[in-house]
């Protein structure tokens, strides 16, 4: 989608601190960190959320969670992490491209980071 950001971050128009890229998704790191490590791990397809998911485009969330193991070792978090989404308003969700916070780097408590 020409006017949403993270397509922009996918396509390369928009920099970004990369953690890890293959054709599918990227994973890179949130402009406004809420704990030690606080990386977006997003499909290059545009998505806008969690509730727009269906039997025919969902698979790439189980492919990125397939990629949890190898991102969060490179990462240093072999001790754990917390992956989460936010979906539409009530959610808090505020770029319209369905993406997972990864969060880790310390304990987390029930907050979010
Ligand atoms: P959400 O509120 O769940 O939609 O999360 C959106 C996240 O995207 C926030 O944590 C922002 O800090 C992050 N964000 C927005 N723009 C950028 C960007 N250009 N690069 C990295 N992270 C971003």
């Amino acid at each position: 989608m020409s006017d949403c950001v993270f397509c922009k971050i996918a396509a390369g128009e928009i920099p970004s601190k990369k953690v890890y890229e293959d054709e599918k998704i990227l994973a890179f790191y949130d402009l406004a960190p809420q704990a030690p490590v606080h990386v977006l791990i997003i499909p290059k397809e545009h998505i806008c959320c969690a509730d727009e998911l269906n039997k025919d485009n969902s698979a790439v969330v189980g492919y990125i969670f397939s990629k949890l193991p190898e991102i969060t070792k490179s990462l240093g978090l072999e001790n754990g992490y917390r992956v989460v989404n936010n979906c539409k308003e009530d959610g808090g969700q505020s770029v319209f491209h369905l993406h997972f916070h990864l969060l880790g780097g310390k304990k987390l408590g029930l907050q979010m980071a």
